[in-house]
């Protein structure tokens, strides 16, 4: 592709508001804009690279045997009615209103409208297990939009559905559900774990989180240095701490040193350090609560909460999570008020509120500590949720009577796991991994093409032919060519190469007339001469 028929605005200026590296260059190189906030139009170059990612899931789902249908994204109001979530999902879910009246949710998921397409067809055992899976746009209305791709409110999202009739069925699934996402993010190139997962509020049991590794992941994993045991810090306090009861979140009551009486709703909390200097606090309630306040004491930094001083309710099954400054000083008060009942519940500094033995039963996650699975020691690490799978068991065809008859013709709810990946989200995080601070370094098999064939001076006859001779070699070798044809500087041509991340640059220069061009790898930017007789046959 000549690149002075391509649209790709680059820029030369840091944007101001972009956070991440990832969102700083793909919007600095070219591969998106944003529209408003947590919502992106792809441009040529980033919509490629969506592609490719798609490709990847689709041959890996193929593979497992999953077939791809498409749902809409238009949800009628009713399906979220069955289940409950039309009221439970709360703010993030998008809402719409036809010329009738007629309420509709902007998919976040779809759970509803899979259950409510199978739910007549899937009613025999004979007909199961089935897994289906589509490529959809997914909104979510995000309180915090941000790091551009990373957490949009219009995204792009692989999800999958299974239906059975036995929990062991469902298990075979699920792993290979696990194992097909493992191809897929090691074909993008990812460093990811993963982690055992606490479900949310999706419901059911098991589930795993696919977390990329990068610094400016929300997410904190714990994982051993020497098994595969992962977590994400959530579950890996469940799963050391005994007080939390294997599995049961903390009562509240028996850490806290202060807590008023919470009437009709109980509330539980569970806390543990992170880090040296961070605690997080998990607050969940029975019951959904309205006017959640977290607010620090001691004046202490609040470095991160969800939920807080929003007016948002507190969600029964999310609860609330607040990283507070450093555990042995300072701790976060989180205050609940439910009409009419109030609660508040303080977490203070242990050192002067709570007894010492009280706080000491705590027993922190920390960095170094013996692995549950009784390999290695506890490490810490950032990371991108990129993939979840879940076991959902019954829980959405119990709702919405999505049954099959058994051998014996008895009427049972259909067994369910979804599974889903961040497409959009995915783009992302390999950005995070692959770049330096000139832009990107794409993986070979992601790239928005393979080689960058640069001509210095597209004015000078030698290097134009050149160019050209080349730009038709390397496409009859069945490269993906960007032929950087413009007009332009040659420093303008180099910058921008940079910020594109095509795997290897091929530069035409001085040297054209006697057949010899430059050629240098991205990553490593060496550049060497080599007269194209020499250029190797596969030089990417
Ligand atoms: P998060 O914890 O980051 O809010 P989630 O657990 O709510 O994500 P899921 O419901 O598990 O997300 O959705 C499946 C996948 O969709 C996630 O693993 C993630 O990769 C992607 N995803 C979720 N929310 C967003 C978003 N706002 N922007 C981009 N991708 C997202
Ligand atoms: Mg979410
Ligand atoms: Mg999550
Ligand atoms: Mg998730």
């Amino acid at each position: 592709m000549k690149q002075s028929q391509m649209f790709i605005p680059t820029m030369k200026e840091t944007p101001a508001d972009a956070e991440s590296a990832s969102h700083r260059l793909l919007l600095r190189g070219g591969f998106i804009r944003q529209v408003a906030a947590g919502v992106y139009s792809y441009l040529p170059l980033g919509y490629k690279i969506i592609k490719k990612i798609e490709v990847i899931i689709r041959e890996e789902m193929d593979r497992i045997g999953s077939q791809e249908l498409l749902l809409p994204a238009m949800q009628p109001a009713e399906l979220w009615h069955e289940t409950g979530r039309w009221d439970v999902y709360g703010p993030e879910l998008m809402r719409l209103k036809d010329r009738h009246g007629r309420f509709f949710a902007l998919g976040a998921t779809g759970e509803e409208v899979i259950t409510s397409l199978v739910r007549d067809y899937l009613n025999s055992y004979k007909k199961l297990p089935m897994s289906l899976y589509q490529i959809q746009t997914k909104y979510r209305d995000e309180k915090r939009p941000r790091f551009g791709l990373l957490r949009g409110r219009e995204f792009i999202m692989k999800d999958a559905y299974t239906f059975h009739d036995s929990a062991e069925s469902l298990d075979q699934s699920y792993w290979e559900m696990y194992h097909a996402y493992c191809r897929i993010f090691e074909r993008c190139g990812l460093k990811f774990r993963a982690v055992l997962a606490d479900s949310g509020a999706i419901g059911g049991k098991d589930t795993h989180e696919f977390q990329a590794l990068a610094e400016i992941g929300e997410d904190i994993i714990a994982y051993s240095d020497s098994s595969d045991y992962a977590a994400n810090l959530e579950m890996a306090a469940v799963l050391d701490t005994d007080i939390t009861d294997k599995g049961e979140s903390l009562p509240l009551e028996k850490t806290a040193g202060k807590a008023i009486a919470s009437g009709a709703v109980s509330i539980s909390a569970y806390w543990f350090k992170t880090r040296e200097e961070t605690v997080v606090v998990f607050v969940k309630s029975s019951d959904e609560i309205n006017d959640v306040k977290v607010k620090n004491v001691l004046g202490t930094d609040l470095i991160e909460s969800i939920n807080p001083e929003s007016g948002n309710p507190l969600h029964p099954e999310k609860g609330v999570r607040v990283l507070a400054d450093n555990g042995l000083k300072h701790i976060a008060q989180a205050s609940f008020y439910s009409e009419p009942e109030a609660a508040t519940y303080n977490f203070i500094d242990p050192k002067r509120d709570l007894p010492v033995e009280r706080y000491e039963d705590l027993r922190f996650i920390k960095e170094g500590d013996p692995s549950p699975d009784g390999k290695g020691r506890i490490k810490f690490a950032h990371g991108i949720e990129i993939g979840q799978v879940f076991k959902l068991g019954t829980k959405y065809s119990e709702a919405m009577n999505a049954t099959y008859l058994d051998a014996e013709g008895k009427a049972r709810p259909l067994i369910m796991g979804c599974y889903g990946i961040g497409v959009s989200r995915t783009l992302s995080a390999i950005c995070e991994q692959y770049h330096d601070e000139d832009g990107m370094i794409w993986p070979k098999s992601l790239a928005p093409f393979t080689i960058h064939l640069i001509t210095v001076n597209p004015k000078n006859k030698d290097q134009y032919d050149l160019s050209e001779k080349l730009y038709m070699q390397f496409t009859d070798q069945g490269y993906d060519v960007l032929w950087d044809d413009r007009k332009e500087r040659p420093g303008v041509k180099f910058a921008d190469s940079e910020l594109i991340g095509c795997p290897v640059q091929v530069i035409v220069g001085k040297k054209a007339a006697d057949q010899i061009v430059e050629l240098a790898s991205r990553k490593e930017k060496e550049r060497i001469e080599i007269s194209i007789k020499e250029l190797p046959l596969s030089i990417v």
